[in-house]
């Protein structure tokens, strides 16, 4: 089964690749956007210049350096030097057209220049008027595949900052992920999952005080697996591993949630039982002793554990009722193991 962190890193991976794909695209539809503006402007002063050469050549003043300018400007559109769109679109179409009208208005101007009769000054500007039409038209599409691009730039820029929130939350989960994981490996036993020693003696020090100050009771339950080192001897660490995870398992189901479960040293336990007299822990950890041993154990069998019970006491210490307890647990070893006994 994959783990859940490769999976969460997984996925904070691919989104810092579309992070960086759609910035890619934003400026690359910026750079875009900036060249359509120029073209935008370019055929704008196209336009402009077919009305400064019309009245310029109205009042037989020179246009020459006008019409030098369209000339360059269209020789520039016509290299591909600047360019927008693809051929066969709606601006292109304006600018095959303007490429055509525009050298033919050049024809007209020098007929109306050697013979300026009103004839071919009719001509001149009826063609000029055209000319104009088909660069307003060009202005207008260029404009309009423009506001286009704009458009999707701002899809963009919203997957972007979608992709960003979502990195955001990744991070904030793997965060909170992190810190539970350091919680959970603070508190538990690596090898059997159930509380740790020092979370045991927190949560004694806690139930005391509480207990204590609330004048409710609970009850400590030691216990101890009876010739543990058989096991390891007999049939090697890893089986004795093994024993003290299965052994845990057991009894975890065998307790209520309320109860606290800790592994507080090699093959030693140890069980809280919040508001449990010691006449009811005694019956809970006689059955406990039971029921481990009939269980049976992978490789080994059965196995039998011995149990020290005490109560909480009013002047108790941790130091006080753990010996106690522990002295239960002696007590039950010195009678034959396999057994409960009880320190009042
Ligand atoms: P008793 O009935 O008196 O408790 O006898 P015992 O053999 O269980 O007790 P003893 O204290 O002599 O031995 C405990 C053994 O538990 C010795 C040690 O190697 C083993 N042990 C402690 N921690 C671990 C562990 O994490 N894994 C394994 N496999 N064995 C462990
Ligand atoms: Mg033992
Ligand atoms: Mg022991």
């Amino acid at each position: 089964m994959i783990k859940k962190s490769t999976i969460m890193i997984y996925i904070t991976i691919s989104l810092l690749v579309l992070v960086s794909i759609n910035s890619l695209m934003v400026l690359m539809l910026a750079k875009m956007i900036t060249k359509d503006a120029e073209i935008i402007n370019l055929t704008g002063v196209i336009r402009g210049s077919i009305q400064r050469i019309a009245k310029l050549e109205l009042i037989n003043n020179n246009s020459d350096y006008v019409i030098m300018n369209v000339d360059q400007i269209i020789d520039d559109f016509h290299t591909g030097k600047i360019s927008m769109g693809s051929k066969g679109d709606s601006f292109h179409q304006s600018l095959t057209g303007i490429f055509k009208e525009w050298s033919d208005f050049k024809d007209y101007i020098h007929t109306y220049r050697s013979n300026p009769n009103f004839v071919n000054q009719k001509t001149f500007l009826y063609k000029s008027e055209q000319l104009w039409l088909i660069t307003n038209s060009a202005v207008f599409n260029a404009q309009k595949m423009s506001e286009k691009r704009i458009s999707y730039f701002n899809y963009i820029i919203f997957f972007f900052l979608l992709n960003i929130v979502l990195i955001m939350a990744i991070l904030m989960f793997i965060r909170k992920y992190v810190i539970n994981r350091l919680e959970y490996s603070v508190n538990h036993d690596f090898l059997t999952g159930v509380y740790n020693r020092s979370f045991c003696y927190e949560y004694l020090l806690k139930e005391i005080n509480k207990s204590q100050r609330l004048g409710d009771t609970f009850s400590l339950v030691m216990l101890d697996i009876d010739h543990f080192k058989r096991v390891n001897d007999q049939y090697g660490h890893d089986v004795g591993d093994l024993i003290l995870q299965e052994l845990s398992q057991v009894i975890s189901v065998n307790i209520r949630k309320s109860d606290i479960f800790a592994r507080i040293g090699g093959e030693e336990f140890a069980l809280i039982l919040p508001n449990n007299s010691l006449d009811n822990a005694l019956t809970f950890a006689e059955k406990l002793r039971e029921t481990i041993a009939r269980n049976i154990f992978s490789k080994v069998g059965h196995l039998t554990i011995s149990l020290g019970v005490t109560e909480l006491k009013n002047d108790d210490t941790i130091d006080t009722i753990y010996k106690r307890a522990d002295l239960a647990l002696y007590k039950a070893k010195q009678n034959g193991r396999n057994k409960v006994e009880f320190e009042r």
